[in-house]
């Protein structure tokens, strides 16, 4: 642990009211939803659950607004989301301030949490001039074929606690400016943050005259997101969270012809060629392990390192994780917070003894339990362990800091083992050699959603697309065209001649 104290409850409830006041949140009251910090693992706030029929009457509201909203211009429905984007701009260290009390992010991470919130209203603002369709030639003299884009009705985003803020923003600023509206549904563990959010977008729809009621805020558990799952009045559900939960969601939404769009658990790697650089590659590799304390859908779990150089790899990485600063992520000099729940840390130390049954062998970290005065929290050293193979514990995702050490010879063995995982999320390759750069990257290599040269998996910007394939879920999020996602396409056949031509030649000639 750092030397500074772990904050108190009372410090944290007070600055956590701070930032909701500053926002221009009343501090909730309630008493079936719990927020609570893992900084100290004790209770915050008391607030209040959506019911059924609160979602019942989001779902109406918001779709009663999309009635308005989907003929709105895209540039007007752009200049909404530029004023969130101005007002997040204002709040960013409020913001940052919820997600760390909540989440438990250090405050570096907690601020690019927020930044990437207002990278992404640019985007949108940007692609708010940019829905294309295409023209497409027809076959047809006099003929002109057309592809145009509309809304496609409510979305209902549900996601997790780990991206408390910046998943919302992905979602919802394209969906603002695509001309969908949207109902949110956050985790139950981090249900400030949303607050904090859905209060600023307020804000920004008065102050754009837009309707109130393109957005909707839905605080609770599960059985408030199963409701919007359910619901054929949102045309798009977008879950982001574990595989488990998407595989629940995922069929649900099917099967009332719903679309649905799955972020969900990675089991990412990287592999270490002998060329690699090793002073870019070490602290990397650490950011993208021990970083966010494990709980990144894109944290590095699983290390393949050419057999060659993985005895000087495992050196240096040990070093390095012995120095990790580990404790309050207010501290400046923290690097690793805390993990969400003592929950997780159970699960962590349950992954952790498991893999030693089956030969694993821990080189760094250990699991234990830091920070004895502060019982209710989750503080613990990153674990680097060191496997013979690719057991099946090693190809679960396990929301923690443990990274595991595979050893490999060639490079066509190293992909094998990088793909033989169920699920797709991101992947990287250290190397200098070109040709193993492209291998890796070329359809016979990373088989995932994110595939990166000489950098971590971790810490994707807004402009490219994200997201994964298998067990990740297969959807696409933020840039580049992942807006589809969130409007249907419609094909138009325009006839400008006097002539009925039939297509493929067909001749029918009623009188
Ligand atoms: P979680 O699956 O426990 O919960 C995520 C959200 O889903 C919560 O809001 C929860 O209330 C809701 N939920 C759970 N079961 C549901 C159901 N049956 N129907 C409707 N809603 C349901 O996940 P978590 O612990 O909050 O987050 C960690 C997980 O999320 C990890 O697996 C991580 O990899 C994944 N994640 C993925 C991405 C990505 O973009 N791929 C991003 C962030 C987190």
């Amino acid at each position: 642990m750092t030397s500074s104290a772990l904050p108190s409850t009372d410090d944290l409830r007070a600055r956590a009211r701070a930032a909701l006041k500053n926002i221009g949140v009343d501090v909730p009251e309630g008493n079936d939803l719990h927020a609570r910090t893992p900084l100290t693992g004790e209770h915050l706030f008391g607030l209040t659950a959506a019911t059924g029929a609160d979602t019942d009457e989001a779902v109406t509201a918001a779709r009663t607004a999309f009635l308005t909203w989907r003929t709105t211009p895209a540039p007007r429905r752009g200049e909404l989301v530029r004023r969130l984007g101005e007002l997040l701009r204002a709040h960013k260290s409020d913001l940052a301030d919820l997600v760390t009390i909540e989440a438990g992010k250090i405050r570096s991470e907690a601020l690019g949490e927020i930044q990437e919130m207002i990278d992404i209203c640019d985007f949108a603002v940007g692609l708010s001039r940019q829905l294309y369709g295409r023209t497409i030639a027809s076959e047809r003299p006099g003929h002109r074929l057309a592809e145009t884009w509309h809304p496609l009705g409510v979305v209902g985003v549900i996601s997790a606690f780990n991206f408390p803020a910046a998943v919302w923003s992905w979602n919802t600023a394209i969906a603002l400016v695509c001309g969908d509206t949207v109902i949110w549904k956050p985790s139950e563990l981090t249900p400030l943050t949303s607050l904090a959010c859905d209060h600023l977008l307020a804000r920004a729809t008065d102050e754009a005259d837009a309707p109130r009621d393109v957005h909707r805020l839905l605080l609770g558990d599960r059985a408030v997101g199963e409701r919007l799952v359910d619901d054929p009045r949102v045309a798009l559900v977008s879950a982001t969270g574990s595989t488990r939960m998407g595989r629940e969601v995922g069929p649900r939404v099917a099967a009332r012809f719903g679309r649905s769009l799955l972020e969900l658990g990675g089991n990412n790697a990287a592999i270490v060629a002998p060329s690699a650089d090793l002073d870019l590659a070490v602290p990397a590799i650490v950011f993208a392990a021990a970083g966010t304390a494990g709980q990144r859908c894109t944290t590095l779990r699983r290390l393949i390192v050419h057999r060659d150089i993985a005895d000087t790899v495992v050196e240096r990485l040990t070093a390095a994780y012995a120095r990790l600063p580990i404790g309050d992520p207010f501290d400046d000099t923290t690097l690793v917070g805390p993990l969400i729940s003592t929950g997780a840390l159970d699960a962590m130390q349950h992954t952790l003894s498991r893999v030693q049954a089956q030969g694993g062998r821990v080189l760094a970290g250990g699991g234990r339990r830091l920070a004895e005065a502060a019982p209710a929290a989750a503080y613990t050293e990153p674990v680097l362990v060191r496997v013979g193979e690719q057991t099946d514990v090693v190809r679960e995702e396990t929301f923690a800091p443990i990274l595991y050490v595979l050893t490999y010879d060639t490079l066509e063995e190293a992909i094998a083992l990088h793909n033989d995982v169920p699920q797709g999320l991101s992947s990287s390759i250290f190397t200098r050699d070109q040709q193993e750069a492209e291998i890796f990257l070329s359809a016979a290599g990373s088989d995932c959603g994110i595939a990166n040269v000489n950098i971590g998996t971790s810490g994707a910007e807004i402009g490219g697309a994200f997201g994964g394939e298998k067990d990740t879920g297969g959807g696409r999020e933020s840039g580049s065209d992942a807006w589809k996602a969130y409007m249907r396409s419609a094909t138009n056949t325009i006839n400008y001649s006097s002539a009925l031509t039939l297509a493929q030649g067909v001749s029918f000639t009623a009188q």
